[in-house]
C-alpha cells in the first residue's frame, strides 16, 4: 500500500466528515449558521470517547481531583468578577464596501458565507478603526428584557469551578493540593469563525482547576520550594513543589494524555508565552499546539493563574475563599523569626500588588494585605491555581486530521483505487469492532455472526454489517476508523473441526489477519481498546 500526503488535506477531511457522518453544518437545510456544527453518528461516538477518556484520567484515576457539572447560565456577577464583562473582547473592524465585520488581528481569509467550511479571500474595501467587541452571548433571564436581567452564556467552564470551590472542598474531603474538573459547553460570539470546527461559536471545553498552596506556605512547611531541574516530566508530586513544578507537571501530564490517544509528540508543539503576552494575573502560560493542515495552532492552554480567580470571587461575592491548612499552622510556629518575617512580607507584597491592580483603594489594599499576611501566619491562605484548559472540538479535529490517510491499491488487472483509512488510536475510535458474516445469504453464518455481535455490543461499541462484498465492508470500516473487524466464516461453523467457534480478526492498519476463539474475543478487544 502506497501512502500519500495531499496538499488539500483539509478539504478532504471536511468532505469525509460530512460523507461519513462525523460533522455536519448545523441547520444545514436552512443554509447553515456560521460557527455552529453538529456531530453525526460517528462524530458523536468519537467525541464521547474523548470526553470520557479525559474525565477518567483526570478524575476517576486520580485521588486528588473531583468532578463538577455546573449550569451554562450563571449569576452575571461571575463574569464581572472574572473580568469577562470588561475585557473579554476582540478588536473588530467593519468594511465600508462589503459591510462585512472582521477581526482586526485576523485579516486575509474568512469563511465563505454560503459554505462556512470553505475559506474565501476577504474584501479589500476600506476598513474602520478597530474597536473592542465583547465575545459573550448575552440573553435575558425571565420574561422581561431589561438591563437588570441580562445574563450570559458562559464563555468558559472554568468560572463555575471557582464559584463552587468551597462547596466542592467541603463535600469531597479533598485538601489542597487538589483539583476540580469539568467538561461542558462554552459559547463565544467569535467575530470570524474559521477553519471548520477549529474556531466555533458553540464548542466544548475540558477544564481542570488544580489548586495549590502559595509558595510561601510550601516554603514554611518544607523548608524550601523545590527547583524545577531538567527536561521532561518531574515525576510524582512532592510536598515541596511550588507553582513552577506543578505547572511543569501539568504540561507533561497533558502531553502524555495526547500521546495516549494517538497524537505523538512530533505532532505537537509547546509554546511558552512571552512575558508581554501573558494575561496580567498569569505567571506562566504554555500553549500546546497541534500541527493542523491549516497551520500550527492552539489545542490547549495551561496557565499558572496565581490566586487571582478565587480572590476576585472573594471580593465580588463577599464570601471567604481561603482555606485553613493544619500543616502550615503547625510549621509556622516552628520557623525562626526572620523566616516568618520574610515569608510574611513576600505574601503581603503579592497580595498588595493584586489588590492595587484590581482597583482597590490604597488604604483598603494596605489593610487587607496586612490581614491576609497575618492569616498566612495562622495557617490560612487563598489557594493558587494551575489551569489546563482544552477544547474538545479542536481535539476532535486534530484526531481526525492526524488519523486521515489515503492508500492507493492496484488490483490484478492494473486498476488503481485510492481510498481513505482513518488510523484512530483504538481508545478513541468511534466503532471498536465490526462483526461481519462472510455471506449474507447463509442463515447459519448470519445467526452465528448475530450471536457474536450480541456478545460484544455490551462491552464495546460494535457494528454489524452484512451488505456487500467482504472487501467493501472492510473498506467501509477503514474509512470509519474501526481498528478491528471480526469475520464469521464456514470455519467458525466447524468446516474444519479444529477451527470450530473461532473467527478471523482483521487489523485495520496493516490488513493483518489472525484467528481467535469466540470465547476470548471480548477480553482480547478490551485489552486493546481501553
Ligand atoms: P484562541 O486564542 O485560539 O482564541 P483562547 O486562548 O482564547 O483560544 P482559551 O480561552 O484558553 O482559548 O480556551 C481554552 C481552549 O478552549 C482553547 O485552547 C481551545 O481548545 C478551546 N477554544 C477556545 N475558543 C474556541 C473556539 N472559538 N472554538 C473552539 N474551541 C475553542
Amino acid at each position: 500500500m502506497a501512502e500519500s500526503k495531499q496538499p488539500d488535506r483539509m478539504e478532504k477531511v471536511v468532505s469525509l466528515c460530512k460523507r461519513r457522518g462525523f460533522v455536519f453544518p448545523s441547520s444545514e437545510i436552512y443554509g447553515g449558521i456560521n460557527g455552529f456544527w453538529d456531530y453525526g453518528p460517528l462524530g458523536a461516538e468519537l467525541k464521547r470517547n474523548v470526553k470520557e477518556l479525559w474525565w477518567s484520567e483526570m478524575t476517576r484515576l486520580r485521588d486528588d481531583v473531583a468532578g463538577l457539572e455546573a449550569t451554562i447560565i450563571m449569576h452575571p456577577q461571575i463574569w464581572k468578577a472574572s473580568g469577562h464583562v470588561d475585557t473579554f473582547s476582540d478588536p473588530m473592524i467593519d468594511c465600508k464596501t462589503c459591510k462585512g465585520r472582521f477581526r482586526a488581528d485576523q485579516t486575509g481569509e474568512i469563511p465563505c458565507p454560503q459554505r462556512p467550511s470553505k475559506m474565501v479571500t476577504e474584501c479589500a474595501g476600506e476598513k474602520t478603526q478597530p474597536r473592542p467587541f465583547n465575545l459573550m452571548f448575552k440573553t435575558h433571564c425571565g420574561p422581561v428584557e431589561s438591563e437588570d436581567n441580562v445574563c450570559y452564556l458562559r464563555p468558559e467552564t472554568a468560572q463555575a469551578i471557582f464559584a463552587q470551590f468551597k462547596n466542592v472542598l467541603e463535600t469531597s474531603r479533598q485538601k489542597v493540593p487538589f483539583g476540580i474538573a469539568q467538561v461542558g459547553k462554552a459559547f463565544r460570539n467569535e467575530v470570524t469563525p474559521r477553519n471548520f470546527t477549529f474556531r466555533s461559536r458553540e464548542f466544548e471545553q475540558m477544564e481542570l482547576e488544580y489548586f495549590i498552596k502559595p509558595d510561601e506556605a510550601v516554603e514554611a512547611i518544607s523548608g524550601s520550594v523545590a527547583e524545577a531541574t531538567g527536561e521532561g516530566h518531574p515525576g510524582e508530586p512532592q510536598p515541596s513543589w511550588g507553582w513552577q513544578l506543578w505547572h511543569k507537571y501539568w504540561v507533561e501530564e497533558r502531553l502524555r494524555f495526547y500521546e495516549g490517544i494517538g497524537l505523538p509528540r512530533t505532532s505537537l508543539e509547546e509554546y511558552w508565552q512571552k512575558p508581554e503576552e501573558l494575561a496580567h494575573y498569569a505567571r506562566a502560560t504554555v500553549d500546546i499546539l497541534f500541527k493542523f493542515p491549516f497551520g500550527t495552532q492552539e489545542l490547549e492552554g495551561i496557565a499558572a493563574r496565581s490566586d487571582f480567580d478565587l480572590s476576585q470571587h472573594e471580593r465580588h461575592a463577599g464570601k471567604p475563599m481561603g482555606v485553613f491548612d493544619d500543616d502550615l499552622r503547625a510549621a509556622w510556629t516552628r520557623l525562626p523569626k526572620e523566616t516568618q518575617d520574610a515569608l510574611w512580607k513576600r505574601y503581603h507584597d503579592a497580595r498588595h500588588k493584586y489588590l492595587i491592580k484590581s482597583g482597590v483603594d490604597a488604604e483598603s489594599a494596605a489593610a487587607t494585605a496586612r490581614n491576609d499576611a497575618d492569616n498566612l501566619a495562622k495557617g490560612k491562605y487563598i489557594p493558587h491555581v494551575i489551569e489546563p484548559s482544552a477544547g474538545v472540538d479542536r481535539l476532535i479535529l486534530a484526531l481526525i486530521t492526524h488519523a486521515f490517510s489515503e492508500v492507493t491499491e492496484t488490483d490484478d488487472k492494473g486498476k488503481s483505487e485510492t481510498r481513505v483509512i482513518l488510523r484512530f488510536h483504538p481508545r478513541v475510535a468511534p466503532i471498536k469492532v465490526a462483526v461481519l458474516p462472510l455471506l449474507k445469504n447463509k442463515p447459519e453464518l448470519v445467526a452465528k455472526a448475530r450471536g457474536v455481535f450480541e456478545l460484544l455490543r455490551g462491552q464495546v461499541n460494535t457494528y454489524y454489517d452484512d451488505s456487500g462484498s467482504i472487501g467493501r465492508r472492510y473498506a467501509r470500516q477503514d474509512e470509519a476508523g474501526t481498528p478491528f473487524c471480526v469475520t464469521v466464516d464456514f470455519e467458525t461453523l466447524g468446516e474444519k473441526p479444529e477451527l470450530l467457534d473461532t473467527v478471523t480478526i482483521r487489523h485495520r492498519d496493516d490488513a493483518r489477519q489472525e484467528r481467535l476463539p469466540i470465547t476470548g474475543l471480548a477480553a482480547w478487544l478490551l485489552e486493546r481498546v481501553r
